[in-house]
């Protein structure tokens, strides 16, 4: 796959799409700014509309342009969801009781910029510097072998990153072979945004649809399921060829999930979102879950007000199956979880805060503040 994260690079391929300069200058001072590294497919860059790049939903995701960023609200940060805290090592994160979450990667083949885990994932920027060292991730999979040994009641597993599609599909393999030698596992999850990056590096050719495949129907007889967790945030996201790409997967049993991320002027408004929806459901793809922006710092201009998201969810419902309408959740600052954005408990509107009690331990109260 091609990919560009050079600037000289991208100026020459910003020159062949007739962008002025306003708008590259615009595009390179941003780059300058981000948390997340600059990388993107050359599939991606070339599903930009490049006519009316201001507008456009997969520009805005990997090419924000400087003046789109806003001062960050004073309680933004780092790892918001304070995930290194949950951490048994860097690679396990154990938040919930019976399922972990296995970080087998901090590389994806595009960077976005409004990535929850800009404290890991992706190299160092000038504004933020990655210190983090994964260790080997073959002894990283033993690790996590004997820790769900000693952990009967952990049913559910999802191995994410980073992209899970960066990974040798070896590794994959053997991770897959691990899980599926567990009694206790229940559910394993794949998770990755290559659907969006360049779907053709998971098309039926691929060594990552072998290998899905293959564990799909060995973990189904053993009454496992495998399921993959997709990431399209906008419509634009999915050509002919992704659809018929999932479907692939579908024909051959695999489910697959979709997680969404609402961003502001991006995908928080109706036609957008059912948009999204239609095509998801089009392509066998289930819309899963479509997350509260998390007051991640660096990413002010990503957020919605809680009160607007409600609304957009409420504009959801009757034109969809019900298991096709997804759930509008908040993963809590502070490690408090993941809750339906309609459960808090209180709103004090002069401080835009909402309070949600903490789905982990019941007493705790976790605060989430709207943008400014
Ligand atoms: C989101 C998440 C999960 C999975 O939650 P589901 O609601 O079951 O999809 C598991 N572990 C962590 C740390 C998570 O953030
Ligand atoms: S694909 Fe996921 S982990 Fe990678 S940069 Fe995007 S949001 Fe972050």
């Amino acid at each position: 796959m091609e990919y560009l994260s050079n600037i000289d690079d991208l100026k020459k391929h910003l020159g062949t799409k007739k962008v002025d300069n306003e708008i590259k200058n615009e595009i390179i001072n941003g780059i300058n700014i981000n948390s997340m590294a600059f990388k993107i497919s050359k599939y991606l860059f070339d599903l930009i509309d490049w006519k009316h790049p201001a507008h456009d939903p997969i520009r805005k995701q990997f090419l924000p342009f400087k003046k789109e960023y806003i001062q960050d609200h004073d309680k933004s940060c780092y790892d918001s969801l304070s995930e290194t805290e949950n951490k048994k090592n860097y690679r396990i994160i154990h938040r919930y009781p019976n399922k972990v979450l296995f970080l087998a990667t901090k590389v994806c083949k595009s960077y976005c910029a409004f990535c929850t885990r800009s404290y890991l994932v992706g190299p160092s920027t000038n504004v933020k510097i990655k210190s983090i060292k994964l260790s080997s991730i073959l002894d990283e999979i033993s690790n996590l072998k004997d820790y769900l040994k000693a952990h009967k009641n952990i049913t559910d597993v999802i191995i994410s990153g980073g992209d899970v599609n960066t990974i040798k599909t070896s590794i994959l393999d053997n991770i897959l072979t691990t899980l599926g030698g567990l009694s206790s596992i229940k559910v394993v999850r794949i998770a990755t945004r290559g659907f969006t990056f360049d779907p053709f590096e998971l098309d039926e050719n691929s060594e990552f649809y072998r290998v899905i495949t293959k564990h799909s129907f060995s973990l189904r007889r053993k009454n496992i399921e495998l399921s993959i967790q997709t990431h399209f945030n906008h419509s634009n996201e999915i050509t002919l060829n992704t659809r018929r790409i999932l479907r692939s997967y579908y024909q051959r049993n695999v489910i697959v999930r979709n997680q969404t991320v609402l961003l502001k002027n991006i995908n928080d408004d109706k036609d957008s979102m059912i948009n999204l929806i239609e095509k998801l459901i089009d392509s066998n793809v289930i819309p899963y879950y479509v997350y509260q922006m998390d007051m991640v710092k660096n990413t002010e201009h990503f957020r919605t007000k809680i009160r607007d998201s409600i609304n957009l969810e409420k504009d959801l419902y009757g034109f969809f199956s019900g298991f096709y309408t997804p759930k509008f959740v908040i993963d809590l600052p502070d490690g408090g979880g993941k809750r339906i954005l309609t459960q808090y408990e209180k709103y004090i509107p002069n401080h835009g805060c909402y309070e949600y009690y903490s789905c982990i331990d019941k007493d705790k109260i976790c605060r989430y503040y709207d943008p400014l």
